[in-house]
């Protein structure tokens, strides 16, 4: 069954509300009725059953039955730091980036990137994109929305970085395949994809300087949003909850 965002203002003792499209789809499209189940979630990881009361287009009334720490979550917290990319591209990273349970998203300016111009257009593009991850938590059923950061310089998220245990560069001029970490005691990971146009020598080897290895993803140019989709993957297979180990 499909998972609804509920916010934590709507969030009341043993009681919930729907309020907006949510509430119009749950009422016109799925047709639920009083004493339907539904399943929610909060956002931050946990989950809740509810029997609905009350149901219109506006708004849809329900009581809390029981509430539990999600199943969906990685064990990993992975951050994934992106150059600025067309607006489609990043669009779709985001979607794919929720349903590998990435923690959060770290959209940055470097040599190459696209710019995106004016302080205003900056914040529309990231109301955009939390819409785009609410949409993508609902679809997948996770629990824990990506956390969209505001865009950083190169410089940031090298200083961010630091407070992450993994740190992998990828780069399409490194020969060093991936391999198996030893997961440290701070089971985190942050990863670094660059432009279209790639990185520049100079921004690996800062990022170098600042504990990043540079990997290969194999003998073939990746676009930039395959990367870093692929690059999820794989980190999420060595460090997190997508593989046997
Ligand atoms: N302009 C470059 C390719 C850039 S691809 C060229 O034509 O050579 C965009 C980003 O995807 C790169 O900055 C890198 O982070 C990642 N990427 C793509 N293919 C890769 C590969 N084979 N190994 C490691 N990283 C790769």
């Amino acid at each position: 069954m499909q998972k609804f965002l509920i916010n934590k203002e709507a969030l009341n003792a043993d009681k919930a509300v729907i309020h907006g499209q949510d509430a119009k789809h749950i009422c016109k499209v799925l047709r639920l009725k009083p004493q339907d189940a539904i399943s929610m979630t909060d956002g931050h990881g946990t989950d809740f059953t509810g029997c609905i009361d009350q149901v219109s287009p506006e708004l849809v009334q329900i009581s809390i039955l029981s509430e539990k720490k999600s199943l969906t979550e990685s064990n990993l917290d992975l951050t994934l730091c992106t150059a600025m990319l067309k607006h489609n591209k990043m669009d779709e990273i985001i979607k794919q980036i929720t349903q590998l349970g990435v923690t959060r998203w770290i959209p940055f300016y470097c040599k190459r990137s696209i710019p995106l111009s004016g302080q205003n257009r900056e914040k529309k593009q990231i109301e955009r994109w939390q819409t785009i991850a609410r949409e993508s938590l609902k679809q997948c059923r996770r629990s824990s929305l990506v956390e969209i950061m505001p865009p950083m310089d190169f410089q940031q998220v090298l200083v961010f970085s630091k407070g992450c245990s993994h740190r992998f560069a990828f780069w399409e001029a490194s020969d060093r395949p991936l391999s198996g970490p030893v997961p440290g005691e701070d089971n985190s990971a942050v990863v670094l994809i660059g432009p279209e146009g790639g990185f520049e020598e100079e921004e690996i080897r800062r990022a170098a300087e600042s504990g990043f290895m540079s990997y290969s993803l194999g003998p073939r140019i990746l676009r930039a949003e395959t990367a870093a989709v692929c690059a999820c993957g794989l980190i999420q297979y060595l460090l997190g909850d997508m593989g046997g180990c």
